[in-house]
């Protein structure tokens, strides 16, 4: 308390207040008494000369008294008054201190001169005769109108100093006292000020600290305690706005975390001010370990920086594309450049968005090589079909039999062509639904032994064995009957179109671990290694032209695949160059059966 400034300021210039109220009374008293002592002394001097006068105005007028002088010493002893009384020549004929003898003439003195002129005077000087500073009173003395001479009452100053003296020094000391009680009731009122006050800042300062809850004691209804009021309630409502603001910014964190395109904002000297986790992804760099570093320091990838560099420049869009590598993948980014700007619209910094497109453009490149795949195969067998019917129309006189054997090739194209669209048709629709259409509860034995029954007359006639081991108990799965058929029909088919006569294909469904495992093993030509994580892409063929001669489409295994993954269900390969195929699918069983 006693090192708050304000306390000092306050107290001080109170005390400094009470001070100078108790001097200014004091001095005006002090004043004021000395002047009523004066005037009082004149007054009861007047009287005393006054009262003289009769007693010495025989003598005056002529009639000798001897007695008189000695009258005018018992009096001035009995009343503490110097008397003198003086005859209208200025002789002094009786004096109560001194021989009128020995005195000067008194006809001059200033009191007298104005008792002759105004009938009485007063005067304070120093006496001669006595050798001290004296106030004087002369009246004069009259007898029928004719003046008779004077009588005049004096004191010493001293007398009437000492008298002022001991009034001024209780005038003090009532003004000390009075300033001692003052300072002291300032001194505890200033107190319980400056108390209230600090318990303001108190709270003002951990309300700064960030203790936003806090409130000050506010009872009172005086200015204080209205201060207090109003600074609770702009305490309150500081704490709704902090807690507004902190759970904006917390849903704006958690907006930017959990975005898949990389953000980073930085203000105007490009340190960065907020990095979110895609973009530590894209940046290869931890998101905490970047904030108010530079840019150029965060990420060496240059054209970053660069793209920050011309937004803060130019103060405009920016957009691009990089390059990347990202864990050793090659990354294509979509980069987009934005100016911040506050309220006001000054700059205040950049924003960055990152957008990682790789997929998007490989989408594109498998979507744009589909179209050409779709567009050759679709040609190879117009462009035959075509040439085919221009032959028979150019050659009339064709024989008939090199006629018949164009129109069984043209047959065999349009078949061909049929299988292509069909196939097409089918991939379309699975992508398009991108699930299973309308998945039931059945039995996954239902699916496989229909299959089988399709292909057993076509490996009968090119003399390849097919086999299936299937259990007796039903294997239940949910999924599409027909779909799931459609994957045994383009494994069976495969198996018969890549094994030779005499090979031996088989067919095996078990329910192993929740699951439902379907086998097509065969002992054809095989896979070669390398070929394996592409056979299931679109018109990927390991041998074209061996391929298109057995009618393959290279759709047969994507349709497969897209099959499994609307299943929920995996599709692996293992084979060999030479020494056959196993095609596995595992799909899970439905959960009654598990
Ligand atoms: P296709 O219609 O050409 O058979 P698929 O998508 O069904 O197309 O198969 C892709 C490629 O995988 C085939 O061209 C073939 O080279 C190879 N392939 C598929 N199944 C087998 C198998 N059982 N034995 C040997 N090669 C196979």
């Amino acid at each position: 308390m006693l090192k708050s400034r304000f306390f000092w300021k306050l107290y001080a210039g109170y005390a400094a207040l009470v001070l100078l109220a108790v001097v200014t009374v004091g001095v005006l008293v002090a004043r004021r008494i000395s002047s009523d002592s004066i005037a009082e002394t004149d007054s009861r001097l007047h009287a005393q000369a006054v009262l003289i006068r009769d007693l010495a105005r025989p003598s005056l007028a002529g009639d000798a008294d001897p007695g008189l002088q000695q009258q005018v010493r018992d009096l001035g002893a009995a009343v503490g008054t110097r008397i003198t009384v003086i005859r209208a020549d200025g002789i002094v004929i009786a004096d109560s201190d001194e021989d009128p003898a020995g005195m000067d003439n008194h006809g001059t003195r200033p009191e007298v001169i104005q008792a002759l002129e105004e009938g009485s005077g007063s005067a304070t000087r120093f006496s001669r005769t006595v050798a001290f500073n004296m106030m004087y009173v002369a009246v004069r003395v009259d007898k029928a109108g004719e003046l008779l001479g004077y009588t005049r009452a004096s004191v010493p100053l001293t007398i009437i100093r000492e008298r002022l003296a001991v009034l001024r020094g209780i005038v003090v000391l009532g003004g000390v006292v009075a300033a001692v009680f003052a300072l002291g009731i300032g001194l505890v009122v200033a107190r319980r000020v400056t108390a209230r006050l600090a318990s303001v800042t108190e709270a003002a300062e951990l309300i700064a600290g960030g203790s936003y809850g806090r409130r000050v004691d506010s009872v009172s209804q005086d200015e204080i305690g209205m201060l207090a009021s109003a600074f609770n309630r702009m305490a309150a409502q500081l704490e709704e706005r902090v807690q507004t603001i902190s759970e904006d910014r917390t849903k704006l964190l958690t907006i930017l975390g959990g975005m898949v395109e990389g953000v980073v904002a930085v203000d105007t000297e490009q340190h960065v001010l907020h990095l979110n986790a895609a973009a530590g992804r894209i940046l290869q760099v931890m998101p905490g370990e970047t904030l108010g570093k530079p840019i150029w320091q965060v990420t060496r990838v240059r054209h970053v920086s660069e793209a920050i560099e011309e937004v803060l420049r130019d103060a405009r869009e920016v957009t691009g594309e990089l390059d990347l590598e990202v864990e050793g993948q090659p990354r294509v980014v979509e980069l987009h450049g934005a100016p911040l700007q506050n309220g006001a619209g000054g700059l205040v910094g950049a924003v960055l968005v990152l957008h990682d497109v790789t997929e998007l453009r490989r989408l594109e490149t498998v979507r744009q090589d589909f179209v050409a795949n779709v567009s050759h195969e679709l040609k190879t067998p117009i462009t035959a079909i075509r040439g085919l019917i221009e032959s028979i129309l150019d050659h009339d006189d064709m024989p008939a039999e090199t006629r018949s054997s164009f129109l069984g090739k043209i047959q065999n194209q349009s078949s061909r062509l049929s299988l292509l669209v069909t196939d097409l048709l089918t991939l379309a629709r699975l992508e398009s639904a991108d699930g299973v259409v309308d998945p039931a509860p059945l039995d996954l034995r239902d699916p496989v032994q229909a299959s089988v029954a399709n292909f057993r007359s076509g490996a009968e006639e090119k003399g390849v064995g097919l086999h299936q081991e299937v259990p007796d108990r039903p294997v239940r799965v949910s999924g599409d009957a027909e779909a799931l058929e459609l994957v045994v029909n383009n494994l069976l088919d495969n198996a018969l179109k890549y094994t030779p006569e005499g090979g031996r294909i088989q067919v095996r469904l078990r329910a192993e671990d929740g699951n439902a495992v379907l086998e097509v093993v065969d002992t054809g030509i095989g896979i070669a290694r390398e070929h394996h994580d592409r056979i299931f892409e679109r018109f990927y063929r390991v041998d074209k032209a061996r391929s298109r001669e057995v009618g393959g489409t290279g759709l047969g295994l994507s349709i497969v695949k897209h099959v499994c993954r609307a299943h929920g269900a995996s599709i692996s390969v293992e084979s060999a160059v030479a020494s056959g195929s196993t095609f596995s699918v595992i799909l899970p069983l439905a959960p009654a059966s598990v």
